[in-house]
């Protein structure tokens, strides 16, 4: 079966008998249709925040083999309520780019998945809209402003960093000139787009933690230079209040449920590349007031997702996870380990040996955060009992906890053993993680920082054009801000082709980017895309819709 099979056949339950296992009353919900409700801000208790259990879920280096992280946050919590916990999964909301592109959802997968997963997976409760409309309206005001007689803040056209959104894999909107037709037409520049998940107003929705903040946040996005060469921000526009406003109902998180009818809540979207990659702080919180336990995830592996939201997201939010588990899948680990993409369902306890460094990398990464970890083997049915005993053994003369999944095929009932593991880690810890940094160390330090501890490189180095861009990035005051990393997320090195554990390898940083309203400095290396393509046949071809009005092909 299909992932939208499996999620057609199970019935889902009212959303208030979802949020009633939550305590949460019929008038504390706001109904988008029967599934999905918005829950209130108001529902967020620091207190209870203080007393939940944070589970991280994060990976080894993805492969193309796939690792399976969110069906794996998903099966987790289920897992967990079936044992008798009470436990809510806080996951991202998906890009409709990706959907009609090629990556497939982002609603988990087999018997591990949150549901209704069509909506979800399309236009859901109009939050990605709503981000679009503040980060357009913010574009349509410095448009406004360059051509304006009275107001003009004097903005060199050349200079604007802000670009235009749209929730869609269009590379042909990437690179535009816009305000062509003469005089009536604006000022003509040379700009783009970005896709939604990659504006920094996803960023700073993800990172804001209360209404104050998300204003305060808009006010402070770098927009671009006078012709003096004076930093413009985007409260120079007044332009704060009405893009709080657009975002009045998409700061509220979104409760659904997953296939077994347990909590689940999701919220924000920001891309993993660029940004931190992971569901927003108010989320966090209100799953944190509602549950024991809250399980979610960042995107990408180790090294990119857990270290961002580590460093960035619960340095911000005042949140410190008890417990991460890092999942890793025989596939991939023997395709690290040098095996060939078309041989990876054959047994070779040898290359699954050589592909461990990888993992054991990812392990010591979450151990220098201080906090205990689990490795998840994510069960596929082509692994073979001599390598699941292998890994096993392996994890255990590591002295780490390590548990098979079935999740995929089983949904909580294949996660019990993980679950039970992670309450033990979770007791088992008892202080708040340590960061990589300190915000008051110099950002290059910072930077050397996460890449020696983190990636395992043996050293930084920076293009002119960095230097340059940082030295001014510091002279503009935004020398304490954490590092939001760049990087390619298919090797613990800027290079992609570097399987297992590279060594003996340095980190270019190419060029810096600011987003000083999300209030990070993000150093790049290699190439990052904002505005993605679509591939030579994109999954949209497969899609169709029958009579009935049901759906085929997505997923
Ligand atoms: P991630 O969150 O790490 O990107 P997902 O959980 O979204 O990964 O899974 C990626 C894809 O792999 C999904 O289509 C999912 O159905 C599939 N998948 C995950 N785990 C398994 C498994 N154990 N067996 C088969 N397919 C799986
Ligand atoms: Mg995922």
């Amino acid at each position: 079966m299909t992932d939208i099979q499996i999620a057609q056949k199970v019935k889902a339950k009212h959303i208030r008998e979802v949020a009633k296992k939550l305590q949460i009353t019929e008038d504390q919900l706001e109904y988008y249709g029967n599934e999905k409700a918005k829950l209130p801000l108001s529902l967020i208790d620091e207190e209870k925040v203080d007393q939940s259990n944070l589970i991280l879920v994060t990976a080894i280096t993805p492969t193309p083999a796939g690792e399976g992280k969110t069906t794996n946050v998903i099966g987790l919590s289920d897992g967990l309520n079936l044992i008798g916990e009470k436990s809510v999964v806080v996951i991202r909301e998906p890009s409709l780019g990706p959907v009609f592109g090629m990556k497939g959802g982002a609603a988990g997968g087999g018997w591990s998945q949150v549901i209704p997963m069509v909506d979800i997976n399309l236009h859901f409760t109009g939050d990605f809209h709503a981000i679009a409309m503040a980060n357009n309206l913010l574009a349509a005001l410095i448009d406004n402003n360059l051509q304006s007689k009275t107001k003009n803040l004097g903005i060199d056209p050349r200079t604007v960093i802000w670009k235009r959104c749209m929730d869609m894999n269009d590379r042909a909107l990437r690179n535009i000139v816009s305000g062509l037709s003469g005089k009536t037409g604006g000022i003509p520049r040379e700009t783009g787009f970005n896709i939604t998940a990659a504006s920094e107003i996803m960023a700073i929705l993800c990172l804001c933690t209360n209404l104050e903040d998300l204003q305060e946040m808009c006010g402070n996005i770098y927009i671009g230079d006078t012709f003096e060469g004076r930093a413009v921000y985007a409260r120079e526009l007044n332009s704060s209040g009405a893009i709080a406003v657009l975002l009045k109902d998409a700061i509220k998180p979104n409760l659904v449920q997953t296939l077994e009818g347990n909590p689940a809540i999701i919220h924000g979207g920001p891309f993993a590349n660029i940004a931190q990659g992971t569901n927003s702080i108010i989320a966090t919180k209100m799953g944190m007031s509602l549950g024991d336990y809250v399980i979610t995830e960042a995107g990408f592996a180790a090294d990119l997702g857990a270290e961002k939201f580590l460093n960035i997201k619960c340095r911000k939010g005042g949140l410190s996870p008890k417990a991460v588990v890092v999942v890793a899948t025989i596939r991939a680990l023997k395709y690290h380990g040098g095996k060939s993409l078309d041989s990876l369902t054959e047994e070779d306890v040898d290359a699954l040996k050589k592909g461990m460094p990888n993992l054991e990398k990812h392990i010591e990464s979450i151990q220098s955060f201080g906090l205990p970890v689990v490795v998840s083997v994510n069960a596929f049915t082509s692994d073979t009992d001599a390598e699941k005993e292998f890994i096993y053994a392996h994890c255990e003369k590591l002295g780490v906890a390590v548990a098979i999944s079935n999740g995929w095929a089983e949904g909580g009932k294949g996660c019990v053993e993980l679950a039970e593991k992670v309450v033990l880690a979770a007791e088992s810890c008892n202080a708040k993680f340590t960061p990589t940094y300190n915000l008051e160390d110099l950002p290059l330090n910072k930077i050397e920082k996460i890449c020696k501890t983190i990636y395992g490189a043996k050293g930084v180095v920076l293009s002119d054009k960095a230097k340059n861009q940082l030295r001014r990035f510091e002279g503009l005051g935004f020398g304490n801000l954490p590092i939001c990393m760049a990087k390619t997320q298919k090797s613990l090195s800027d290079n992609e082709k570097l399987l297992g554990r590279p060594e003996n390898f340095e980190i270019h940083i190419r060029e810096f980017e600011i987003a000083a309203g999300a209030g990070f400095i993000i150093p790049i290396a290699g190439n990052m895309l904002r505005m993605p393509g679509l591939p030579a046949t994109p999954s949209s071809e497969h899609i169709k819709m029958e009579a009935d009005g049901s759906i085929v092909g997505l997923f």
